[in-house]
């Protein structure tokens, strides 16, 4: 099977990743793969609102890391991208970052509901012992649903993160991903087939087959995303997502360079 684009991938400058961006673009070039994109995660307002990230004056180095990879592998497409995290009040900030470089991709994504709890984060897992998974739920979409309406990233990141650790609601999930998917809809905001999932306890893609079929019949557009922290887990079961997004009916992705989208044929 032709592996689709890598579009999540991460640095050291994260503080939490293995391996130079040159490393992952060489495991990209052994798999075969046709282009791939950096997507660390960005600094957010204040540098001491946790560890695992890179720091605001550390962004000219992550964009010179990547050209370095960029001309030692020409054959390679290789895109600069950022994950960056949507936190509401942040959105100057977003937009400031996106005037610094010359990006090719933003992914928004949402780990921070609750004021600054980092609910995927091993270190304060305790917490979900503290909450309803219904309510982390809601919150979460409710924030994701703004992150697609803000128009302000091209790719929304592994759209069902709260079920890393395998805590689930009761109920039905099929509003809170029509309310999101309506947002993407409208602002053309593609949803990442994710395959970190499937390297936590949740033991599958981000985002679940069901939610992937309902974004088939909204029209929402996807890419894909090994969310590779070490140069090994660059294209991690791709194949896999790329069989789970013909399942929901799609037959093509998205690319993209400078902001400007392409479509290609899975
Ligand atoms: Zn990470
Ligand atoms: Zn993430």
């Amino acid at each position: 099977m032709a592996l689709p684009a890598d579009y999540h991938m991460h640095t050291p400058l994260c503080r939490h990743a293995k391996g130079e961006p040159v490393e992952y673009a060489e495991r990209a070039l052994e798999l075969g793969l046709p282009e791939i994109g950096f997507s660390d995660h960005s600094p957010v307002e204040h540098d001491d609102q946790d560890d695992w990230r890179m720091l605001a004056d550390e962004l000219t180095e992550y964009v010179t890391k990547v050209e370095y990879a960029r001309e030692t592998h020409p054959s390679l497409p290789i895109r600069l991208g950022l994950e960056v995290d949507f936190i509401p009040g942040h959105e100057p900030w977003i937009k400031e970052m996106a005037r610094r470089h010359d990006w090719d991709y933003f992914i928004g994504s949402v780990h921070y509901i609750s004021g600054k709890w980092d609910f995927d984060n091993p270190k304060y897992i305790a917490e979900w012992e503290n909450r309803s998974a219904e309510e982390v739920w809601s919150e979460y979409f409710e924030r994701l649903t703004c992150a697609a309406a803000s128009g302000l990233f091209q790719i929304i990141g592994h759209p069902d993160l709260p079920k890393k650790f395998g805590y689930y609601p009761k109920r039905d999930c099929s509003s809170l991903y029509s309310t999101f998917l309506a947002a993407c809809e409208e602002t053309h905001t593609c949803i990442e087939l994710n395959t970190a999932g499937l390297r936590k306890d949740c033991k599958e893609i981000y985002p679940n087959i069901e939610f992937l079929k309902l974004a088939k019949s909204n029209n929402v557009q996807i890419s894909f995303g090994s969310d590779a922290h070490a140069p090994h887990e660059v294209g991690l079961s791709l194949d896999e997502a790329v069989n789970l997004a013909k399942k929901c009916g799609y037959d093509s992705y998205c690319t993209f360079a400078k902001l400007e989208k392409s479509i290609v044929n899975l």
